[in-house]
Order: C-alpha cells, then sequence, then structure tokens
C-alpha cells in the first residue's frame, strides 16, 4: 500500500457508482454528507448537451427537497455551464480549472458547509476525483453517460481505467483483511 503513496490515491474515490441517481437520501445520512458539488459533463448529462434527463431532474429536486446543498462546478466555458445551471436552478462555478483547488474553495465557500460534509461527484479521476480529495471533500466517481468522446478524452479514459483497476484490486485487498 505504501509503494502507491499519494499519487495513485489521490485519484481513488471514496465511492464508486453507477450514477448520480443512485445518491441516495440514505447514503448521504450514511456518510454524514450535507453538500454536493456537482460536475456536468457525463454526469449530470452528456457531453454539452443542454437538457438532462427525467431520472436525473427527479433526483434532483429529491435531494434538495431533503435540504441537500448543490452546485454546479465546471471545467467548461460558462458560455455551457450558466444556461444549463439556470434551467436548473443551481449556483454554479465555471471555468474551474479542476483539479486546481481554487474552484472547489468557492463552491465549498458558497455551500457554506465544513468540507467533511461535502461530497465531489464526476466522471473522471484525474479532475473531479484528485481535486476533491485535494480539498478533502468526500469524492463520488460516476460513470460517464456517454462513450462517444473524442481522442483526447478516450486517452485519459485508458488512464482512468488503468488506475482505476489498481484502485479495485487494493480495495478487494483490504476487504480480506
Ligand atoms: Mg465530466
Amino acid at each position: 500500500m505504501a509503494k502507491e503513496g499519494f499519487f495513485l490515491s489521490i485519484l481513488y474515490p471514496d465511492a464508486r457508482l453507477f450514477r448520480v441517481t443512485a445518491i441516495t437520501k440514505e447514503f448521504l445520512e450514511q456518510h454524514g454528507l450535507r453538500g454536493l458539488i456537482l460536475d456536468v459533463d457525463n454526469t449530470l448529462t452528456t457531453h454539452n448537451n443542454p437538457q438532462v434527463d427525467e431520472q436525473v431532474l427527479e433526483w434532483l429536486s429529491r435531494r434538495s427537497a431533503d435540504g441537500i446543498a448543490m452546485i454546479i462546478l465546471s471545467n467548461n466555458s460558462p458560455e455551457r455551464v450558466q444556461p444549463f445551471a439556470e434551467a436548473l436552478k443551481l449556483p454554479f462555478v465555471a471555468n474551474a480549472l479542476k483539479p486546481r483547488r481554487t474552484g472547489y474553495e468557492q463552491a465549498i465557500r458558497r455551500l457554506g458547509l465544513p468540507p467533511g460534509q461535502i461530497a465531489a461527484v464526476g466522471d473522471q479521476i484525474f479532475t473531479d476525483i484528485a481535486g476533491g480529495n485535494r480539498c478533502g471533500l468526500y469524492t463520488i466517481l460516476v460513470e460517464p453517460f456517454d462513450t462517444n468522446e473524442n481522442a483526447f478524452i478516450r486517452l485519459k479514459r485508458a488512464a482512468q481505467r488503468r488506475v482505476l483497476r489498481r484502485y479495485e484490486r487494493r480495495r478487494a485487498r483490504e476487504k480480506q483483511v
């Protein structure tokens, strides 16, 4: 475990779920979470899609009714993120430069919660998960909506799969102990 050290563990999510819709009230209570920092592309919807599907809409309104504070944090442009966030009535930070801390720090301040009560949710370990871990947030990796992606993202996905294989082996070892 020590051999893997800091560099890989910063990429490891605290939880892996299929979709945001799997983030239930019970799951959040169990982990003492009261706020969510949400990625947009391939987390809430497909890349650059201005719409979200019914299940995600329903999930957003349920978590909001549960009193969960939510904010969007995206590396995409304000032109993409603002209309999307406004349609969902969520605050947002665009051009977030994840995995840098600055965007997360803004989002954390606006949620008004301690980092230990916030989960960062996203589909990419090198941005969403690394940034969340750096800021002491609980991190949740979801499966990407869309696998029809450009060459650069496909390369990142291949690297992500390699890291996640090691992560799953480590979790399997930890379960045996
Ligand atoms: Mg994404």
